[in-house]
């Protein structure tokens, strides 16, 4: 499935289409279909000059590999050409989190310890589901978000699952608004490989560049069209998607840095890794060895540029989501280590640690090709 077709034929253009072809484009929903048309429209009719020319430009594919999160890529022989690739994993994901945590927001009064590791167990069950294809279970938890009418009704989740994807298709975009994706940053980018400090350092400021970039942009969009979801008033979460989003990147990573810490403590031995054996230590690792930064961090990075300009409801409700995400995160229960510890050992098993990479398979197949991604 590929939303957005440049009106003339471009390389890009056609290298999407290769793209397409080579890999499946079903799978998903009708939601996201027409969210993200929407949202292309959108974008499209809100911006000016040279972005709107570049955007015009830009296809948007959402493929329906499990596996896919979002990047960008350049078109291999067209370094000023670029393609923003979503996937299911992203897509998917972010929904359920949004849905569990809109219906904690709504009943926070009648919520009990209980349901927060239960909150916790989701997230983990989510994060194998989708790297080993563990099928999930129901818990007390989903069956209550599934039932709950006024949820439903007001599509709530929906809403800011659409500006969330918004958020994460700028901040794809601005990587290329911003020339992240230009030769010159990919032979800086090749040239610093051999020193892994500066060159993590360099990758981490393009990602905090692209968030700012991209929450500004979205924060100057204004209210958005009634149309968009006719039980709530225009623009009530906006300002708070960036967050959303930082707040499930942050998750997903706490729990590859757990299961991560899990795995090396189980062949401890074997390794002689003892100095790797607590969580602390494989966050600091992970942080500092990775090309983007720690979700959270990208959730504070957000908040001290643009928190005092946010409206108290938007931001309240930012905090007090990522809040709830955290504390059943922190509840993890016996259940949800066995689950990450079977994972952990699953994973030792794989002839690549899936998980370790930032890149998917998708993106690697195009890095083969000497173009960059996100
Ligand atoms: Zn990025």
């Amino acid at each position: 499935m590929f939303w957005h077709r440049p009106t003339q034929s471009s390389p890009a253009q056609r290298y999407a289409a290769t793209l397409v072809n080579q890999f499946p484009t079903t799978g998903l929903s009708a939601i996201y279909a027409d969210q993200v048309r929407h949202l292309i429209d959108y974008v499209k009719r809100s911006y000016t000059g040279e972005h709107r020319e570049l955007l015009h430009r830009i296809p948007l594919i959402v493929l329906g590999r499990s596996d896919l999160d979002v990047c960008v890529t350049t078109v291999p022989g067209f370094p000023k050409e670029a393609i923003i690739l979503i996937g299911p994993k992203y897509l998917i994901s972010l929904h359920l989190m949004l849905r569990i945590g809109f219906w904690l927001f709504f009943h926070y009064q009648s919520v009990n310890e209980s349901i927060l590791s239960d909150l916790g167990y989701e997230l983990v069950q989510l994060f194998a589901s989708l790297t080993l294809h563990v099928p999930s279970q129901q818990t007390q938890l989903t069956r209550a978000v599934d039932d709950d009418a006024e949820l439903r009704q007001s599509a709530i989740d929906q809403e800011a699952l659409y500006d969330c994807i918004v958020f994460i298709i700028l901040h794809e975009f601005m990587h290329v608004a911003s020339g992240h994706l230009s030769s010159s940053a990919k032979r800086r980018s090749r040239l610093l490989r051999n020193r892994p400090t500066e060159f993590y350092r360099f990758s981490q400021e393009c990602e905090t560049e692209a968030d700012h970039r991209a929450a500004s942009f979205l924060f100057s969009l204004g209210p958005k069209p009634p149309e968009a979801n006719p039980f709530l008033p225009p623009g009530t979460f906006r300002d708070a998607a960036p967050f959303f989003a930082c707040t499930f990147i942050g998750a997903m990573d706490y729990l590859r840095f757990i299961s991560e810490a899990s795995l090396i403590k189980r062949f401890e031995s074997t390794f002689r890794r003892a100095d790797f054996t607590d969580v602390d230590s494989i966050v600091t690792i992970q942080k500092t060895h990775s090309t983007h930064p720690f979700g959270m961090d990208r959730w504070q990075g957000l908040m001290d540029a643009f928190g005092e300009r946010m409206n108290d409801h938007n931001r309240n409700m930012a905090i007090q989501f990522a809040q709830y995400v955290y504390q059943g995160l922190s509840k993890l229960d016996s259940r949800s280590w066995t689950l990450l510890d079977n994972y952990a050992n699953e994973l030792l098993a794989q002839p690549t640690a899936r998980f370790i990479s930032n890149l998917n398979a998708l993106a690697a197949i195009v890095n083969e090709q000497d173009s960059g991604t996100n």
